[in-house]
């Protein structure tokens, strides 16, 4: 059997190729998901740009949904027909100090899907079935395809930022992740929130979804008006794929705020170690979610508190899709319709 998959260039120049592949055997403890929809991700551009090192022939994809068609005798926790996620934690060990401490994303052995494993932008993926995190009844395919990473990423990282109710938390960043950040942080953790963001259509999509107000740091000074509208934030998330973001950030927050570092650019950060040390400013990376948090964050879906906004788009699209990531473009998340995958065959 055959598979339709977009995979990194041998030149890992930031684009993709479509490409016809063989589907392997199933193996041991492995499932076979035929998928419905892929999301696309910044961290796919990331990938497929070599901006973590070069991967040529990569099948992208870590906001994958599909129904699994096959799984190996072994396994118990995954029947035929069941919906299922293909999320950026693909496989870890499971039993080191990372993972046995709800930690996992964090496992020093893990295999990530559409970075150091095949992932979900294809018609077919095989996947460990221990970490493919069932989608509950009443929660849209496509929908879940954003959760599957931009929602559980922010949904977790607000918890990590320790926000309370009726604290202030500024998202930097109104993106795919951003947009689900401010439903998570207002409709989930009931907190007060800034969206920053550099893009006027992205701020008022975020107005739109539970913002209390908005900033565009290209004509104010976000952190300043953020200092001046609620006495500097508690807590910020920075999704943004921008240094100055990050820079901000720190600026935004009151006494002894956290800033939850989420987006990947690849450059450094300034930290005024004064800054830090006099007003207890806390620092902290956080990476995807847990599949409990998985389950937590599509469960919000399902009752409708968080609604993902997306696009369907084809498989073919893919690289037109990057240009308008990198464009800005984008407003909420670009889902890849592997039905629509332009082939001629009935998946
Ligand atoms: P996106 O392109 O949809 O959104 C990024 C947003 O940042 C855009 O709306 C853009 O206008 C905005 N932006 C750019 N410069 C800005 C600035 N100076 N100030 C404020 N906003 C600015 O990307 P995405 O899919 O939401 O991903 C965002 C980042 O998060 C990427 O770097 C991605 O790799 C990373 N990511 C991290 C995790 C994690 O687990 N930590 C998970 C998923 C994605
Ligand atoms: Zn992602
Ligand atoms: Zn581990």
């Amino acid at each position: 059997m055959k598979m339709k998959a977009a995979v990194v260039t041998a030149a890992s120049d930031g684009n993709v190729e479509i490409v016809e592949r063989d589907i392997r055997p199933i193996q041991s403890g492995e499932a076979l998901v035929e998928v419905e929809y892929c999301g696309v991700c910044h961290t796919d551009l990331h990938v497929a740009a070599g901006d973590y090192g070069k991967k040529p022939g990569r099948v992208l994809g870590h906001e994958g949904i599909g129904i699994v068609k096959e799984v190996a005798p072994d396994v118990k926790n995954l029947k035929p027909g069941d919906r299922v996620s293909i999320a950026w934690l693909f496989a870890s060990c499971g039993s080191c100090e990372y993972c046995v401490s709800g930690r996992e994303t964090f496992c020093r052995s893990v295999l990530n899907a559409g970075y150091t494993a095949d992932g979900g932008m294809a018609t077919h993926c095989i996947v460990d079935a221990d970490y493919a995190v069932k989608v509950p009844d009443g929660l849209d395919p496509a929908q879940a395809s954003s959760i599957t990473c931009a929602g559980v990423t922010t949904y977790k990282a607000i918890k990590v930022s320790g926000v309370r109710p009726g604290q202030w938390i500024a998202i930097y960043g109104a993106g795919g992740l951003g947009n689900l950040a401010v439903q998570y942080a207002k409709k989930v953790f009931g907190a007060h929130v800034v969206a920053v963001d550099i893009n006027d259509d992205k701020l008022a999509l975020a107005k739109e979804v539970g913002a209390d107000f908005t900033v565009n740091p290209l004509k104010e000074d976000a952190a300043k008006a953020i200092q001046e509208k609620t006495g500097g934030a508690h807590a910020a998330v920075v999704t943004a794929v921008s240094r100055a973001a990050f820079n901000s950030a720190v600026d935004c927050l009151r006494a002894c705020g956290r800033l939850v570092a989420v987006g990947l650019p690849p450059e450094m950060m300034d930290l005024s170690i004064p800054r830090l040390v006099l007003d207890g400013i806390e620092v902290v990376g956080s990476l995807v979610g847990t599949r409990e948090d998985l389950v937590e964050a599509f469960q919000f879906g399902a009752e409708g508190l968080v609604v993902p906004k997306v696009q369907l788009r084809k498989l073919d699209e893919a690289n037109a899709i990057f240009q308008e990531m990198r464009d800005g473009k984008i407003q909420g998340r670009m889902v890849i319709d592997m039905k629509a995958c332009g082939c001629g065959h009935a998946h």
